[in-house]
């Protein structure tokens, strides 16, 4: 949900298709790449995965156009999202069309675009100035195609949103926390309570 730039990887080759060679004996290689295009954070939820996520479990890699339904994607790098299990486990091998353009690695991709965050529920929503009912609605499905607002997910950006208020004195790097685009999204709140966000 927090829009990324996709470079080229540098331990892994890619062919002329876009292709990971040798792909089924580069998946660790592959995972961590993947980890360092979003600063190791889930491509969808923008959990950060910190040393003690990852000794819980390994970050996933996520097909955005699923294996079964295009199988000749299963290998192509820009297909590639590094995600919790969580998302990983909601979206499954759904998929439709109408999506791709949430995709958060996509040049003309922003939150703000398609998305808002409610200040109270810390719900995520659609956006709705100047957008269509369809539009509306194709963003709420893909909202709840990846369950971001059950009821863990909205408690665990507001349980962040809290612990930042409270060391509101300390010096944070936007990297450095989960659900970045919570903290990009409220300016205002950045500004008063946390002066020393980089
Ligand atoms: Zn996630």
């Amino acid at each position: 949900m927090r829009k990324f730039d996709r470079k080229k990887p540098v331990s892994i080759s890619i062919d002329s298709n876009n292709n990971v060679k040798s792909y089924s004996t580069v998946k660790q290689k592959l995972r961590e790449e993947l980890l360092f295009q979003t600063q190791y954070h889930c491509s969808f939820c923008d959990l950060l995965f910190d040393y003690k996520i990852l000794a819980g479990f390994k970050p996933e890699i996520e097909h955005f156009k699923p294996q079964n339904l295009f199988p000749y994607l299963a290998k192509n790098w820009g297909n590639m999202f590094i995600s919790c299990r969580l998302c990983n486990e909601a979206k499954g091998s759904k998929y439709e069309d109408i999506y791709d353009q949430y995709k958060p690695d996509l040049d003309e991709y922003l939150f703000e675009n398609h998305f808002e965050i409610d200040s109270e529920t810390f719900d995520i929503k659609p956006r709705y100035d100047g957008k269509s009912e369809t539009e509306i609605s194709n963003a709420g499905k893909f909202i709840d195609w990846f369950g971001l607002n059950e009821t863990e997910r909205r408690t665990a950006r507001l349980r962040v949103f809290k612990e930042i208020k409270n060391r509101a004195n300390e010096e944070f790097y936007l990297d450095d926390l989960s659900y970045r685009f919570v903290f990009e999204y409220f300016n205002t709140f950045i500004k008063n309570y946390c002066p020393n966000i980089q």
